[in-house]
């Protein structure tokens, strides 16, 4: 990978970051602004509480994302990145394009998949 892709993949890297820290924020808030105590019946207060479950796991769903794109960022500044954390080879470009945050080459990811590594 020369330096041009790894900056390609630097600057995808750090909007998803962006994005990330966005919509977690956006969830605190929503979670902040919610209390069941002004809703005038039950239909609403029903609504409100599925509507605040669904933030709240949208959001530990985006941290683990978050998780996996700043490990993503150490790893270009180790010099490790596209290099596959369990067979040491390059992970595809392809599969970078598609998930820039990826560990693992296609054949680890399909072994891990199964749970063999
Ligand atoms: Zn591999």
């Amino acid at each position: 990978m020369n330096k041009k892709q790894r900056e390609r993949y630097r600057k995808g890297l750090l909007e998803k970051r962006e994005d990330l820290l966005t919509l977690v924020q956006a969830a605190r808030t929503s979670e902040k602004e919610g209390g069941d105590e002004d809703a005038p019946d039950l239909g609403d207060r029903a609504l409100s509480t599925m509507s605040r479950d669904l933030s709240y796991q949208l959001t530990v769903g985006e941290r683990d994302l978050l998780r996996r794109v700043d490990a993503a960022l150490d790893r270009m500044d180790a010099n490790e990145y596209g290099i596959c954390v369990a067979c040491g080879k390059k992970v595809q470009i392809g599969r970078l394009d598609a998930v820039p945050w990826a560990r693992h080459c296609i054949e680890c990811q399909e072994l891990q998949d199964q749970g063999e590594i």
